[in-house]
């Protein structure tokens, strides 16, 4: 285990290692090394994760606040779709470097790598 805290690192997007290096080097692409510290980043695998945490928690976000604006003040569905989808767009693309962030610092905090057989 490393001695920074996954959580707090990766919200704010920096090295699973020392915690002050930049984790991305583009929008959800990761530096190959860490820019402070030179940790080896290649490893890092997040698969999937970020965007099903990403769709299932803003989704559920955009859902309520239509639905929320919908029982509230019965707008007409253009208004509703002109607002929500692109907020719904936003809040997808703003969260997911995040998660992705966080989630490769768990996977670094928790050594977690393949699985592979010991013969
Ligand atoms: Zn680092």
């Amino acid at each position: 285990m490393t001695g920074v805290n996954p959580i707090l690192t990766g919200l704010a997007c920096r090295c699973p290692v020392c915690g002050r290096g930049a984790l991305f080097r583009a929008y959800l692409k990761l530096h190959e090394t860490c820019p402070e510290c030179g940790a080896d980043l290649r490893a890092a695998d997040s698969g999937d994760g970020p965007a099903v945490f990403v769709i299932l928690i803003c989704g559920a976000i955009a859902c309520f606040g239509l639905l929320f604006t919908e029982v509230s003040y019965h707008p007409p569905i253009w208004l509703e779709l002109a607002i929500w989808l692109p907020l719904a767009v936003l809040l997808c693309l703003a969260a997911l470097p995040v998660f992705k962030a966080v989630l490769v610092t768990l996977q670094f905090h928790h050594k977690a790598e393949e699985g592979r057989l010991d013969r």
